[in-house]
């Protein structure tokens, strides 16, 4: 394995502004964690994310992606930053739409690395859901995957990124991470909606993140009842969190947003047209969604939050 190799794309990637990097050989997922996503499956914790039951078998084994891949290289990029303590929107949203940016640095990686080793050849993924990108952070020894079902750092706690490039190169692998949540059952207990359940399992269907980003459907009455004081993502289980509380804390200004729509009001931004929606939101994971959606969600939040509705 090429030790030298490893350094140089270490070196750069630091360079580059990713905050963690590591590497693990391309190779199928082990059976536990395939019977443990497909339980998942059969309970219907994934609600309308029909996506995750579609092409399990890539999924599992990402030589299937990429057949000349050789090295999943792992990468993690900080975006904490601090913001209004009753902000409506989770601390992700206020930055700049993650994937381009970090899809721009993973360009430039790999630039780096071909002007050495001309016959590489790379695959890039963002948050795409073809490959187990916690799982692949968790082997590649980034950290390990909390109860919270996060992949969560050492230093950086759960505020992190990911993404991955697959490699036509043999690099020597890391070691995975340590499960480092010990006794603690801090998410579990303060998650107001009891979407957490115990190992590491997610109910989606209740959760404030996926009812707000994932589902992009108009949400019943009902549904609205779980958003509590989110209209976009929460961070409620990542706060609590102690690895988190004492996360260091590194400023990306490629993704930093210089829109100022995190001091708006509910009451405020219930009033804006889908002209405005665009302009608001432009850059950011929120123009993903559709206009009505967030409109509805804004609606049934302040109905839900009497003091304000
Ligand atoms: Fe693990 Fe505690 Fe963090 Fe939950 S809050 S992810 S149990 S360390």
């Amino acid at each position: 394995m090429n030790s030298a190799l490893k350094k140089f794309i270490k070196e750069k990637a630091f360079q580059i502004g990713f905050d963690k990097i590591g590497f693990s050989k391309v190779s199928p997922v082990e059976e536990e964690i395939k019977k443990f996503y497909l339980s998942y499956l059969e309970r219907n914790y994934h609600g309308e994310m029909k996506y995750l039951e579609k092409n399990v078998e890539v999924r599992f084994n990402p030589e299937k992606l990429f057949p000349e891949g050789k090295t999943i290289i792992s990468l993690a990029t900080n975006y904490f930053s601090h913001i209004p303590e009753n902000s409506i929107f989770s601390r992700y949203v206020t930055k700049k739409d993650y994937h381009s940016v970090i899809r721009k640095k993973m360009e430039m990686l790999i630039e780096s690395i071909k002007k050495e080793i001309p016959n590489l050849k790379a695959k890039i993924f963002v948050d795409e859901g073809k490959i187990l990108e916690k799982y692949w952070a968790f082997k590649s020894g980034l950290g390990w995957i909390g109860k919270n079902t996060l992949l969560i750092t050492e230093e950086f706690g759960s505020w992190v990124f990911l993404s991955e490039i697959i490699i036509n190169l043999d690099v020597e692998p890391d070691l995975p991470g340590r499960d480092l949540c010990g006794e603690c059952r801090e998410c579990i207990e303060k998650c107001p909606v009891n979407a957490l359940i115990d190992d590491k399992l997610l109910d989606a269907r209740k959760c404030i993140s996926y009812l707000t980003i994932e589902k992009r459907k108009i949400l019943n009455s009902d549904e609205g009842k779980f958003l509590k004081k989110y209209v976009f993502g929460c961070d409620l289980c990542q706060n609590v969190c102690p690895w988190n509380k004492k996360a260091k804390i590194k400023q990306e200004e490629d993704l930093n947003f210089l829109g100022n729509f995190v001091d708006l009001s509910p009451e405020r931004l219930r009033k804006m047209d889908e002209e405005e929606f665009k302009k608001i939101f432009s850059n950011t994971v929120i123009s993903r969604v559709p206009f009505e959606v967030f409109k509805n969600n804004l609606n049934l939040l302040l109905k839900n939050l009497p003091h304000r509705g």
